[in-house]
C-alpha cells in the first residue's frame, strides 16, 4: 500500500442549483427538433461533441439479478480485497442480508446502502440514468419527482453512474487499456453507516482519519485502487439523499481514475487531481461540492454553487494567485481554498476547449525517466509556460464568465 488521500466531505449548500425538468427528453431532438442529432447530452465524446460516446453497462454479474431471473445463472466466486467477498463482509460483521456485491465491466461494487428515492433533479443526467436503469431493472417505476428504488436497484444505479463516468474519462484520455492500465479492477465500497466504513478502513488500510471518502492503493499483485465512502457522513456533513452521495462518489472516483491511469506509481499534480474531482461532480449538480482540503471544509470563497461568478470576480480584482506559484503542488491538501476553485475552472476550460492537448499533459506523467514536473508537463503539451497558459485562461474567464 502506498498512500491514501483523505477524501473530501461534500458540503451542503442551501441554494438550489440548476435542475432539469422532470420531463426532460431522453435524447436531444424529438418532436419539432427532429433534425437535430439524436445524441443524449451526456453521451457525447469529450474529444468530439458530435461523436456519440459508447457507455458499456454489460456484461455484469449480480447474484440478485440471477435470483430474480433477470440474468442467466452463472456461478462466480467474486473476490474483493483479494479474498471471497463474503469473507470481507464476515470480517466486518455485516449480516448476510445487509450487503450486496456485484461486478460490472470496470468495477467491483460492494454496497450496504438501503432503499432510496432517486430524484430527477439530483443530477442533470438523473433522468437518463434512470431510463438506462429501467432497461436492466424493468421493475422500477417513475413517480412525479423521481423513482423509488430498492437497495438492489439503487446499487445498479451506481453501476450505471460509475460506468458512465468511466466511459467519459476513458474517451477523454483515449485510454482503452483494461482498468486504464491498472492490473486489478477498481473496487468501490458504498457503506450506509460510518461504523462499517470505519471498520473497513481500520481493518484493511490501518487506523487513520476516515471521516470522508478514502482512496487507497493496494500494492500486492495484482495492484488495484479502492474507494470507501459512508452515506451517513455525507448526510451529516453535506446533505441527505442519494444525489449528494452520488456527487461524493463521482468526485472521489475521479481521483481513482486519474491515479489509476497508466498504473499508479507516481503522483498526479494536485491541480489536475482536484480539477477533475470538481469537474466530474459539478457536471452532475453544482449544489454538492466536495473538498480534499482542510478536512473537507468548503473554502470561504466557494460556499455558493455559482463558481463562475466567484472566479470572474477573483480574476477581475486580481485576487487569484498566479498559477506558476501553485501548479507544482502534488498533494491536494496543499492547495488553498481559492486554488481548489481555480483548478476546477482551468480543467473545465481545457476539457471544453482543448481536450486532446489536455490529455497530452497526462501522457508523460508516467514516464519516470523523463520525470517531468507539472510545469514541464504543460510546456510539453502546450509549448508554453504555465504562466502563458494561465494568461490565456484569465482572458477566457473575463470574456466567458462575465454576467454569469
Ligand atoms: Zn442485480
Ligand atoms: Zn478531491
Amino acid at each position: 500500500m502506498r498512500r491514501a488521500r483523505l477524501g473530501p466531505i461534500a458540503i451542503a449548500l442551501a441554494v438550489l442549483g440548476a435542475a432539469v425538468p422532470a420531463a426532460a427528453p431522453l435524447r436531444a431532438g424529438g418532436g419539432a427538433d427532429d433534425d437535430k442529432p439524436k445524441v443524449p447530452q451526456d453521451d457525447c465524446n469529450p474529444r468530439s461533441p458530435t461523436t456519440p460516446l459508447t457507455v458499456v453497462y454489460e456484461p455484469y454479474w449480480c447474484p440478485l439479478c440471477i435470483e430474480e431471473k433477470l440474468q442467466k445463472p452463472e456461478a462466480r466466486d467474486l473476490q474483493m480485497m483479494q479474498k471471497p467477498v463474503a469473507k470481507v463482509a464476515e470480517q466486518l460483521s455485516i449480516k448476510k442480508e445487509d450487503w450486496i456485491a456485484i461486478q460490472t465491466p470496470h468495477y467491483k461494487i460492494f454496497s450496504t446502502l438501503g432503499p432510496t428515492t432517486s430524484k430527477y433533479n439530483d443530477s442533470v443526467y438523473a433522468r437518463f440514468d434512470l431510463d438506462r436503469l429501467k432497461k436492466i431493472q424493468p421493475g422500477i417505476a417513475f413517480g412525479p419527482e423521481g423513482a423509488k428504488l430498492t437497495a438492489h436497484q439503487r446499487l445498479h444505479l451506481y453501476h450505471i453512474r460509475l460506468e458512465r463516468q468511466y466511459a467519459h474519462f476513458s474517451a477523454l484520455t483515449n485510454n482503452t487499456q483494461p482498468n486504464l492500465g491498472m492490473p486489478g479492477i477498481f473496487e468501490i465500497y458504498l457503506f450506509a453507516d460510518y461504523t462499517q466504513h470505519h471498520d473497513f478502513v481500520d481493518r484493511y488500510i490501518g487506523g487513520r482519519n476516515d471521516k470522508g471518502g478514502v482512496q487507497w492503493h493496494i500494492q500486492d499483485k495484482p495492484n488495484f485502487l479502492l474507494l470507501s465512502v459512508a452515506e451517513s457522513i455525507v448526510a451529516q456533513q453535506v446533505a441527505r439523499g442519494d444525489g449528494a452521495l452520488a456527487n461524493h462518489v463521482f468526485h472521489n472516483t475521479a481521483h481513482l481514475l486519474i491515479d489509476g491511469y497508466n498504473n499508479y506509481f507516481r503522483e498526479t499534480p494536485a491541480w489536475i487531481e482536484e480539477g477533475l474531482g470538481h469537474y466530474y461532480e459539478r457536471r452532475e449538480n453544482t449544489r454538492w461540492n466536495n473538498f480534499c482540503w482542510a478536512e473537507g471544509k468548503p473554502p470561504t470563497d466557494f460556499t455558493k454553487p455559482d463558481w463562475e461568478a466567484i472566479i470572474f470576480t477573483l480574476v477581475r480584482r486580481d485576487r487569484d494567485s498566479p498559477f506558476a506559484q501553485w501548479c507544482e503542488k502534488l498533494q491536494p491538501g496543499e492547495l488553498t481554498g481559492i486554488e481548489n476553485g481555480l483548478s476546477w475552472s482551468i480543467v473545465k476550460w481545457l476539457i471544453d476547449t482543448e481536450p486532446i492537448r489536455f490529455t497530452k499533459i497526462l501522457e508523460p506523467m508516467d514516464d519516470l525517466q523523463r520525470n517531468l514536473k507539472p510545469a514541464e508537463l504543460i510546456q510539453d503539451a502546450f509549448g508554453c509556460s504555465s504562466s502563458v497558459l494561465y494568461q490565456r485562461w484569465r482572458e477566457y474567464v473575463l470574456k466567458e464568465y462575465a454576467g454569469k
